[in-house]
């Protein structure tokens, strides 16, 4: 867990890759269905763009459907679930039917630093390679080094969005951190300075929570 802009996403798929488990991040599983055209997917494509939440319900079936997949089968990393509490209420609830143990790590950035990746971020529109213009520029403005796609900013990217994002974290989100702590499920990690050094102690904080476990 973290806010936008806290690295969960490239965190995600370091400690994915160390643990030898695929990734489910809500963020990346809505932009795909908000690219279909139903009424379902205009909704979803709205919300994320205003940097407001999905609903709980709509989460719910989504991440019910994921989580039943077979490369889950054996635990995955979350990024960006859950993000309130009635949310972590369903994936408690979800893991005792099928048997996972649920361990949270949030990563912890200040404010102006969270808001200066966010504006600062680049995509790929190719091949998804995160950039950012003031921490780790590609080499040509705009175009990705590994293939030559165009970098683009998500459309929630924008200031205003931005802003709505952070205060809606605060908001729903933190009481999270409560929720796990009082149940010995929280691990707190600085997400500032060197990325490799965070992932390590993204790593250190899951294998203490998940000593002798196995599942998500
Ligand atoms: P992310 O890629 O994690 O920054 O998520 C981008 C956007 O997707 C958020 O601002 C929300 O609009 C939506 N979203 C992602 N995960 C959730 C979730 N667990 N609950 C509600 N909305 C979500």
């Amino acid at each position: 867990m973290g806010p936008q802009g806290a690295g969960k996403g490239t965190q995600a798929a370091k400690l994915a890759s160390r643990l030898g488990m695929s990734t489910v991040a809500t963020g990346d599983i809505l932009r795909k269905v908000g690219e279909s055209d139903t009424p379902l997917s205009r909704q979803i494509r709205e919300t994320q763009a205003a940097g407001r939440l999905v609903s709980d319900d709509v989460m719910a079936g989504i991440i019910q459907e994921r989580l039943a997949r077979e490369d889950c089968k054996s635990g995955c990393i979350l990024d960006g679930f859950p993000r309130t509490l009635p949310q972590a209420a369903l994936l408690d609830q979800f893991a005792e039917q099928h048997g996972f143990k649920v361990s949270a790590v949030i990563i912890v950035v200040q404010r102006d630093m969270l808001e200066k990746r966010l504006t600062g971020r680049r995509t790929c529109s190719v091949c998804g390679h995160i950039y950012n213009i003031y921490f780790k520029p590609s080499k040509d403005e705009g175009v990705c080094d590994l293939d030559g796609g165009a970098l683009l900013m998500r459309e929630d990217d924008n200031p205003a969005a931005i802003k709505k994002r952070l205060d809606l974290f605060d908001q729903m989100t933190l009481p999270l951190l409560d929720y796990y702590r009082k149940s010995g499920r929280l691990g707190e990690v600085d997400g500032e300075g060197d990325i490799c050094a965070i992932s390590d102690r993204i790593s250190s904080a899951v294998a203490a929570l998940t000593a002798g476990a196995s599942g998500v």
